[in-house]
């Protein structure tokens, strides 16, 4: 099975003029696609908005794409908020969903107007400490205990998780909110991640729905939105189907006619916060293999590591490989495709099916536009690489350079003894 890359070889060849690999390359075409599809499929809900999850690719030339189609920002962190201003989003575009949330993110969010997200009962009289006051508009995260199941088996385990409240103590927060002056109500969950299955909003809504109904029905609030956060996923494998945004919309308007609209609640705004689904497929990371090693098994080092891509390391993730200009080439060859760490974890392929590799050959492991770049981290002193977004028109942009050993020893600039050179 196959999965085609946005870049062909001679692309490549031509950026790495410029900007030597390894590298993560991003897809304007693909992005802006998705973007609009998105709003297209959630068009019937007219206060709809999606929130991008910043973390997943915090990059401010990516984050004004969406800012085209009127998306917002998720937010969990100081920076990540620094980040969503400084890319001129407004309060209203903002989405405070955090957890273990320090008292100086609340203030700050606060100041910007940004819709904060309480993950936790305990945080009403710690946000209330902290800024003043309840804000006027104010979300609060569930979370319904147990299993999730989905039909095609995916599961996932909310009874586990750390995040949101359970459900009275949900009722009690929106009870002492209202008295305490708040007067626009949200809720926000997130069940189940990287769900390749156009099950998972509708059934989350529906869910979500019924709740509200209650909410609103037993403590009178008025319930201005319902979050579906983030958790719908991709096919990262070429044998899954991906989701299709349309259905999934579809879903989710099915079960609203449904439970909402009956219940006078026909006004309800749809969120979502979603990372993965609208940026994965539209970056890969391009890297050049430097060494084959011969022993118990055939490797292929490559100029990336698991420092710029760590799925493949902590959770096993597949992410398919294409070999540029071979794409036609059978796979003939059983690879491991590693990166340099001294730890035999980094490995972006294991017992990979492969054409035969020489030297100085690209290679794009696919889908890692999201949660790809920004796990990345400088453990054996490797540095972080650059991103460069593949336009519309089909120029390459520096977005990002690579690091340089200057930012890797940057935090060392407060010690007069301490000088670090080549
Ligand atoms: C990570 C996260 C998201 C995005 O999740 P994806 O799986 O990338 O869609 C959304 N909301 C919150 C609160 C998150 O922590």
């Amino acid at each position: 099975m196959k999965k085609t890359p946005f870049v062909t070889k001679q692309q490549v060849e031509e950026i790495v003029k410029q900007f030597p690999t390894p590298f993560h390359l991003y897809d304007e075409a693909g992005i802006r696609a998705n973007a609009q599809a998105v709003k297209d499929a959630f068009a019937w809900n007219p206060g709809f908005r999606e929130y991008f999850a910043v973390k997943a690719t915090p990059n401010p030339y990516l984050l004004k794409i969406l800012k085209d189609y009127d998306m917002g920002c998720d937010c969990s962190s100081y920076t990540e908020l620094m980040l969503a201003k400084s890319c001129g989003f407004d309060g209203e575009h903002i989405m405070f969903s955090s957890n273990d949330t320090p008292a100086e993110e609340f203030a700050y969010a606060d100041k910007l107007g940004a819709i904060i997200n309480l993950d936790d009962f305990t945080h009403i009289d710690f946000l209330e400490e902290t800024i003043g006051h309840i804000p006027e508009t104010i979300s609060c995260r569930y979370n319904p205990g147990g299993v999730f199941t989905l039909s095609n088996g995916i599961m996932d385990n909310p009874g586990d998780s750390k995040y949101g409240m359970t459900k009275e103590q949900l009722f009690e927060a929106f009870k002492i909110l209202k008295s305490k002056g708040a007067k626009y109500f949200g809720v926000h969950a997130f069940l189940a991640s990287n769900t390749v299955t156009n099950e998972y909003y509708p059934q989350l809504a529906k869910e979500l729905f019924e709740l509200v109904v209650e909410l609103k029905n037993e403590t009178g609030c008025d319930i201005r939105f319902v979050n579906l956060s983030g958790g719908v996923g991709v096919a990262y494998k070429p044998d899954q189907t991906p989701n299709d945004i349309s259905v999934i919309g579809a879903g989710v308007h099915k079960v609203y006619d449904e439970v909402l609209v009956p219940a006078g609640m026909g006004d309800v705004a749809i969120y979502t916060e979603m990372g993965r689904f609208m940026m994965a497929p539209y970056g890969c990371l391009v890297t050049k293999a430097i060494h084959e090693k011969h022993i118990y098994k055939e490797y292929i080092g490559v100029d990336a590591c698991a420092a710029n891509l760590m799925r493949p390391a902590i959770y096993g993730s597949y992410h398919h490989i294409t070999v540029l200009g071979k794409e036609d080439a059978p796979c003939d060859h059983t690879y491991d495709v590693v990166g340099s760490l001294c730890e035999n974890c980094d490995k972006f392929a294991i017992d990979r099916q492969l054409p035969k590799i020489d030297m100085g050959d690209y290679l794009v492991i696919h889908d890692t536009g999201a949660h790809g770049f920004s796990m990345g981290y400088n453990y054996n002193g490797r540095l972080r690489s650059a991103e460069i977004l593949l336009e519309s028109n089909g120029e390459a942009k520096l977005i990002r350079r690579a690091e340089t050993p200057a930012d890797y020893f940057a935090t060392f600039d407060c010690f007069d003894d301490i000088k670090i050179t080549e």
